[in-house]
């Protein structure tokens, strides 16, 4: 199983996003798995991840660089972790981020939080960093519905415009674009290479309805859709995120395109001549 949604921040950054989750941002909810480090590392191990992705975002100014470097560190120590970084707009000359994460770090991607960033997925200051990730072949992660409480709907539009600026850019739609379900599917009709993540997708329904796109939605897009779960960021069992999936009986072999084999093609780890890593059966 691998697993795209992934957050890994250093403690000090966890500690102060738990805190957020649970007594600011409207209570949302309790986090199950308040682990950081290696032991963040060895329960995702014991959930049956192989590889995993390390997403961070940014909020203030000067978070960006050390959160970076904090995953350079973090992927040599951890071998089954998949590089991400981030990009904030506001430290200014993203094109020379965008060299030391490509280029010296060899991140697979970035992740974008326009509503923690407060920094719109088409501000044109990350259009350099777009640039160079569609002719290198990098992925981007974002978050641009409005799931769980953003007030804010117009991220699907948003995106839009930047894919139509730079149409072969690697896209993931996080949580499959909740709650703009419709405007998502619509992007992944218009561009080859938007993919959908599982995140929060059909489980914590006491909090917000409405967080799945239904059983249409996996087999349309069958060929999209990769796992991921927002661990360890979650109010529940890991294991619920992966049974809120099988529940849906899509059977065997999209079950396998989704927990697998859609994220290694993504992240071109199954052709020969792409890196040799140790995947498990
Ligand atoms: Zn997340």
């Amino acid at each position: 199983m691998i697993d795209l949604h992934v957050h890994f921040f250093p403690e000090s950054v966890f500690q102060a996003i738990w805190r957020y989750f649970e007594t600011e941002s409207h209570g949302l909810w309790t986090i199950t798995y308040k682990l950081f480090g290696p032991e963040h590392v060895a329960e995702l191990e014991r959930q049956g991840v192989e590889r995993f992705t390390s997403l961070v975002y940014a909020h203030k100014p000067g978070l960006a660089p050390f959160l970076n470097d904090f995953v350079n560190q973090s992927q040599e120590r951890f071998p089954a972790m998949i590089p991400f970084g981030t990009v904030f707009a506001g430290d200014g000359d993203t094109s020379r981020t965008a060299r030391t994460i490509f280029e010296n770090y060899g991140f697979y991607g970035i992740k974008l939080h326009p509503f923690v960033s407060q920094e719109d997925l088409d501000d044109t200051r990350f259009f350099p960093v777009y640039e160079a990730m569609e002719g290198l072949g990098k992925i981007l992660i974002c978050h641009p519905g409005s799931a769980p409480v953003y007030g804010k709907a117009d991220g699907p539009h948003r995106l839009r415009r930047v894919l139509t600026r730079f149409p072969r850019l690697k896209t993931v739609i996080a949580h499959c674009g909740a709650f703009e379900y419709e405007q998502a599917a619509q992007l992944a009709e218009d561009f080859e290479f938007v993919y959908f993540d599982t995140a929060m997708i059909g489980v914590h329904v006491d909090v917000f309805r409405g967080n799945s796109p239904g059983r249409d939605f996996f087999l349309r897009y069958r060929n999209r859709i990769v796992f991921g779960s927002d661990f360890p960021n979650i109010p529940y069992a890991y294991q619920d995120q992966v049974a809120a999936l099988t529940n849906l009986h899509l059977g065997p072999e999209i079950e396998a395109q989704i927990f697998r084999t859609n994220a290694l093609s993504l992240l071109g780890l199954n052709s020969p001549s792409s890196q040799t890593l140790d995947l498990r059966p």
